[in-house]
């Protein structure tokens, strides 16, 4: 089946495929053509009641199985979805733009997260304390019950599929609502996933069905990974709530700092690929580079030849290295940064206007005669565009760093390992790459700091924070007196 005959998704509820209460709908634009590529109901609190309602009903079974049983039905999962690869990778593709290649890796990275979480889940425990003679103390660990899992447009396969298996192997039921810019792909997940009904739950929409369904009295723990803004409401919605836990995975301003004796060339490599890798819609891009002068003519030349030798086209067209944005909202974001830059006096080295065709595309960008009252240096972009800075020392270079309200991750290039511990101490970052924009052990789960986020999203983390625990005090009762009246 193609994905434009896949492409009218319904809410899935309790197993269920359900029309929307409302008449309202929303339509999926392929961002390389600007084609209608499906259409879903715009959710609202009718949907996200019944989406709740069934997590809830299911939720005391689910959590009274086994954890090696829920482990079990998650890896089922994961096989079924290995055999659907391809056909995730594709509508993930005609959703959001990514290349084939890569949209069928952040694929596999969800896959490999399920059966992580299937294998590690039912290992998650408690602590045995050392109490009094006689009594048993223990410390168990109880699913908190119904998690909201609310996902972005940018990685969506990847995302879920992580959130999905830890809230699930932990005895949560779920209802996952993805982007309403990538709501194809997050619907096939679930359809693929073959689970209870009322365990995991379909509802789509937009920020309305989102909000609706954290505001709902039976949600207890709201996983969001997206913007600031969103994240900022969602906490607010939960604090009001009490009991109920914000777990928020927002965005960043992620700085390079490039130290003297760095060779250019490489340089230029790892700034190209942390900036314009899936179009610089990464949480963890390349944002803004703060270079050391001793390097920066060269550095800049070597990364405007980078961003220029990179292939622009439809992400279905495997000689593509780089597709269009997810849409022309997000084009305008980007374009007013650069244009706001231009207009202060940054100069556009490459790139800095949209494409003059179809599709939201957007050419690789560089920008350098850049300081800090830019937005550009500022504000999270999001977009394939990287703003350089040049600093006297790298210790400017870290200060300048720091200066942000953001914390998700930040990277620097030094030979110099006083130089590497120093930003290891003092860059305030959940995530912190030394000589490697990208890369990392599996399990590696990180908090992020600033406005970019709270609590784990990602590693064996996540499964502490999708419980509770219980601490019990144990003491045998004493015997009953023969003849007691209450012994008979
Ligand atoms: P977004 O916050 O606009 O949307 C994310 C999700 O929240 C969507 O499903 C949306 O419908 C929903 N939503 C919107 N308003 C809501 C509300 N009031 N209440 C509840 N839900 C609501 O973010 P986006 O534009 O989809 O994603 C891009 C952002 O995500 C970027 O800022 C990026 O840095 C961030 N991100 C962060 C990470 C991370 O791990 N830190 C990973 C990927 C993306």
């Amino acid at each position: 089946m193609t994905v434009l005959e896949r492409g009218v998704r319904r809410h899935l509820i309790a197993g269920s495929a359900r029309e929307g209460t409302g008449s309202e709908t929303i339509d999926v634009t392929d961002p390389a053509t600007g084609e209608v590529v499906g259409t879903i109901p715009a959710g609202g609190e009718a949907d996200a009641d019944a989406a709740v309602c069934a997590a809830r009903a299911a939720a005391p079974d689910w959590a009274r199985r086994d954890p090696a049983e829920r482990g079990e039905l998650l890896k089922a999962c994961a096989r079924v979805l290995r055999g659907a690869v391809d056909e995730l990778a594709e509508i993930q593709t005609r959703e959001n733009g990514k290349p084939l290649a890569d949209s069928a890796a952040g694929v596999e990275a969800g896959i490999g997260a399920i059966e992580q979480y299937a294998e590690i889940g039912p290992l998650h425990r408690g602590a045995a304390l050392a109490g009094s003679w006689g009594a048993v103390d223990t410390m168990v660990p109880e699913p908190r019950g119904v998690a909201a899992l609310i996902v972005p447009w940018n990685d969506p396969v990847a995302i879920a599929s992580g959130q999905i298996a830890a809230a699930l192997v932990t005895g949560n039921t779920a209802v996952f609502k993805p982007s309403e810019r990538t709501p194809l792909s997050g619907a096939r997940l679930v359809e693929l996933m073959e689970l209870p009904p009322g365990v995991l739950n379909l509802l789509l929409g937009d920020g309305r069905a989102g909000q609706a369904l954290v505001e709902h009295p039976g949600v207890d723990v709201a996983l969001h990974t997206g913007s600031v803004e969103t994240g900022r409401q969602i906490a607010a919605t939960c604090a009001s709530q009490l009991g109920r836990k914000a777990l928020l995975e927002l965005g960043g301003k992620d700085p390079l700092v490039i130290d003297e004796g760095v060779d250019p060339r490489w340089a230029a490599e790892q700034a190209a690929s942390g900036a314009f890798a899936n179009a610089g819609q990464v949480c963890t891009s390349v944002e803004r580079i703060y270079v050391h002068r001793s390097l920066a003519a060269p550095f800049i030349d070597a990364l405007v030849r980078e961003a220029e030798s990179i292939t622009v086209g439809n992400g279905m067209d495997p000689a593509t290295e780089m597709g269009p944005l997810v849409d022309d909202r997000q084009v305008d974001v980007v374009h007013r940064h650069v244009s706001d830059a231009a207009a202060a006096g940054a100069r556009v080295a490459t790139g800095g206007e949209p494409a003059d065709a179809p599709g939201s595309f957007y050419p690789p960008t560089v920008l350098t005669d850049v300081d800090g009252s830019m937005a550009i240096m500022r504000e999270e972009t999001f977009g394939p565009v990287v703003p350089v800075q040049v600093v006297g020392s790298f210790e400017e270079g870290l200060e300048l760093a720091s200066a942000t309200e953001y914390g998700l991750a930040a990277s620097v290039l030094t030979p110099s390992l006083q130089n590497a511990q120093r930003a290891a101490r003092e860059l305030p970052v959940g995530t912190l790459k030394i000589n490697s924009v990208w890369g990392g052990a599996p399990g590696g789960g990180a908090e992020p700091r600033g406005v970019s986020g709270t609590g784990y999203g990602y590693g064996p983390e996540l499964l502490d924070e999708l419980t509770r625990t219980k601490v019990i005090h144990m003491e045998p009762a004493p015997r009953a007196e023969l003849g007691a009246t209450d012994a008979r």
